[in-house]
């Protein structure tokens, strides 16, 4: 961080205070019927990341709770679209992503996050900012080749050809995460299975 930086930091940090309101979201929680829960998918591009959360919306939605999705081309549309896809700008992508599901979470919402969030140290940052909501971290793991062939945008033939850069899988990097992590796989089970393993495992941590 610059100067200037590390000043406007120091700045911030004297003149700013949390404001606490009335409405918690432990009202929200009693409100909605249900708590509120952050489900981030992530993975290979055409791994199947929005599919999976669509479906996954579309289930807890018709059961009666208050979900939202956010997918990472929406939001590069959007509220990130001064960013590129340089290690720096992807950090920042991922950070603002996490502080939108937190508010979302705040909001009562259950929220579902896909985006490829291909670097450890990222998927540690989202961790931290997320350390105190009801928090599923879901590989969405297919092998690149599968994915390659699947290619529903296009971008691997792109990729490929040299015309974009950057790209996850081609061109950068994906790191895997560690053996025991919280995982589906699309190229051995369908939507629904995929789908039914993640409800699983989101009542057996938050909904008990
Ligand atoms: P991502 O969001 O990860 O980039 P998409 O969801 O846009 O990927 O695309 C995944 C593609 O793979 C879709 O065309 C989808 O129909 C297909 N697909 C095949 N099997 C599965 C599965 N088990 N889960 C998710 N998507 C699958």
């Amino acid at each position: 961080m610059t100067e200037d930086g590390e000043a406007l930091k120091k700045k911030k940090a004297e003149t700013l205070e949390m404001q606490n309101f009335t409405i918690t979201q432990e009202h929200r929680k009693a409100h909605n019927g249900h708590p509120s829960a952050v489900i981030w998918l992530y993975g290979l591009p055409g791994s199947g990341k929005s599919t999976i959360a669509n479906a996954l919306e579309k289930r807890l939605f018709e059961m009666g709770n208050h979900t939202y999705c956010v997918d990472g081309d929406n939001t590069r549309l959007g509220l990130n679209k001064d960013l590129g896809f340089s290690a720096v700008d992807r950090l920042e992508n991922v950070r603002r992503v996490a502080e939108v599901a937190k508010l979302m979470a705040d909001a009562g919402m259950i929220v579902l996050i896909s985006l490829i969030t291909p670097y450890e140290e990222h998927r540690k940052l989202v961790q931290e900012i997320l350390q105190n909501e009801r928090f599923l971290e879901v590989y969405v793991e297919c092998d690149l080749a599968t994915c390659e062939q699947r290619d529903p945008k296009g971008l691997y033939k792109k990729a490929r050809l040299g015309e974009i850069a950057n790209f996850t899988g081609i061109s950068d990097p994906f790191e895997e995460p560690a053996e025991e992590s919280f995982r589906i796989n699309t190229s051995q089970f369908d939507v629904n299975e995929c789908v039914i393993k993640i409800a699983g495992e989101l009542g057996m941590r938050f909904w008990r």
